[in-house]
């Protein structure tokens, strides 16, 4: 298919999971240019090596300003415009009530919360009528599972920009909606503190609570970044989008 033909798109951790499968769901979907940002250089390069010459590698990490500033500043010499921004980077951390501490939380809404809200608004200029803001939120934003409190809030400002920037952007033809993830196997569970046994066993949890019976690919959620991506969801702006197999619903 190619129904992201010509586009212009950022993706934030674009490295690694969800964004990387995006980031290749765009390339196939025929997008012109595919900007990805991580945090390491070398498996950032080597992403953007395996995607092919559309795909173009920009280091950098999303709680860091100046990194922001050099990202779309190459896009607007490169491209001169963005038509799709996917603010993915982002990452989940467990501590229960009682065991919070200041770096637990700063860590969480720095990145989750104020590296999505700096993306968006320093991509904003670059922005042209028809553009789509696609936000990283998560099941989590309206669950309440014990141990993931700080996470979940950060998710929960995320929807809540989806609204209000939909609001903010209404006069300027630029759509803003958040996707709300299930329980999707990437990478992201191998940087959580987690035994391979605990994570396989979380898996498993996970499989039985969900009406699907099983947990979601990241390939599958870059499906539905690409249709939000692009002129055929013109019409949705404010949205949450949950692709968990019904554990919403649960
Ligand atoms: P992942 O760890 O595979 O990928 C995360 C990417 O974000 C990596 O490229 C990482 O380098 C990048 N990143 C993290 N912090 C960054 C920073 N400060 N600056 C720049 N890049 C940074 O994880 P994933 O599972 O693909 O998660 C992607 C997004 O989806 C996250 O926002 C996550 O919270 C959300 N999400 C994931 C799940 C899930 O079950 N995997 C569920 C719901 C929501």
């Amino acid at each position: 298919m190619s129904r992201l033909s010509g586009k212009v798109a950022v993706i934030t951790g674009g490295s690694s999971g969800i964004g990387l499968a995006s980031a290749k769901t765009f390339v196939e979907e025929d997008a012109a240019r595919v900007y990805i940002t991580g945090r390491r250089k070398d498996e950032l390069e080597e992403a953007a090596a395996s995607l092919g010459p559309r795909v173009i590698a920009v280091q950098g990490d999303v709680t860091n300003l100046a990194d922001l500033d050099r990202l779309f500043d190459r896009v607007k010499s490169e491209a001169g415009h963005v038509d799709v921004v996917f603010a993915n980077a982002g990452y989940a951390s467990p501590a229960p009530l009682g065991a919070l501490t200041d770096e637990h939380i700063d860590g969480l809404f720095d990145t989750n919360v104020k590296g999505l809200i700096w993306t968006v608004q320093k991509a904003l200029p670059l922005m042209t009528a028809g553009g789509s803001i696609i936000l990283s939120s998560s099941i989590v934003a309206s669950k309440g599972f014990a141990s993931w409190s700080i996470y979940s809030a950060s998710k929960a400002a995320v929807r809540s920009f989806a609204r209000t920037w939909s609001s903010d952007l209404k006069g300027q033809n630029i759509r803003v909606n958040a996707i709300s993830p299930g329980v999707i196997e990437t990478p992201a569970y191998d940087h959580m503190s987690m035994t391979k046994d605990e994570v396989g066993g979380f898996f498993a949890f996970a499989s039985t609570i969900t009406p699907l019976s099983r947990t979601g690919r990241d390939e599958e959620i870059a499906k539905v970044v690409a249709f939000l991506g692009s002129d055929e969801s013109s019409f949705m702006t404010g949205s949450e989008v949950f692709v968990d197999g019904g554990l919403a619903q649960v």
